[in-house]
């Protein structure tokens, strides 16, 4: 990959054998050039300058946004989400493993830079373990005392596409990533899952339990779509 630049704008290159120049924006603002071995400088640029507006037009849009932390490389000085705060990984060699919040950063100490991800991921899910429960117990708690219905059994999952479930027996499933975001947004996927009890469905009827248990329930969840992209 070669850093190259039109302009203001800078972008990575990568040539490989496809047959036609393509471009994309990554959700970190960064621009791709992706080209044929054989495309000259004025080629990859004028395909650049034609499609200047819709580059810049998706960087501003991804950089309004913010960082997207679904695609994280585990690597020194990336920003990861720990209950909404962002901490800079500082990785360090060590004979032993090790993860300790520090400050702002998240220091991690082991002996092979592979075991930064699962390092990280033991990490997150010791954090959900040690923390959920306070967050999401007095949900369930309000929760019971208002409609009188609670989950036969909560367990912290690590998931790949949802949230949270809720099982027709009535048990719940949270997702440990929650711990990424705020308190906030960890209440909100509780009591999404908890109206399930009672409404088996995303119907009418479901909203409108969910908004009376929950009156500012879209707020949170755009929150929660934020931190999670
Ligand atoms: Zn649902």
């Amino acid at each position: 990959m070669e850093s190259k630049r039109l302009g203001s704008i800078g972008y990575s290159l990568i040539r490989s054998s496809r047959k036609t120049i393509g471009i994309i924006v990554r959700t970190d603002g960064s621009v791709v050039v992706r080209a044929p071995h054989g495309a000259t400088k004025k080629e990859i640029d004028d395909v650049l300058n034609k499609r200047i507006d819709w580059i810049l037009k998706h960087k501003k849009k991804f950089e309004e946004l913010g960082p997207a932390y679904t695609k994280r490389e585990f690597v020194n000085s990336e920003k990861h989400l720990f209950l909404g705060n962002e901490y800079v990984l500082r990785i360090s060699d060590a004979p032993f493993n090790s993860v300790i919040l520090n400050g702002e950063f998240i220091d991690i100490e082991c002996n092979n830079e592979s075991m930064v991800k699962p390092l990280m991921e033991q990490w997150y899910r010791q954090k959900a373990n040690e923390l959920m429960p306070d967050i999401i117990m007095p949900v369930v708690n309000q929760f019971k005392s208002k409609y009188h219905r609670s989950p036969k059994k909560i367990s912290l999952k690590n998931m790949k596409s949802r949230w949270g479930s809720c099982s027709s027996k009535g048990n719940i499933s949270m997702n440990i990533k929650l711990i990424k975001s705020t308190r906030d947004c960890i209440e909100y996927v509780m009591a999404h899952e908890l109206c399930h009890l009672i409404q088996m469905n995303h119907s009418e009827n479901y909203y409108s339990l969910l908004t009376e248990f929950m009156p500012d329930w879209k707020v949170r969840k755009i929150m929660l779509d934020h931190y999670m992209r």
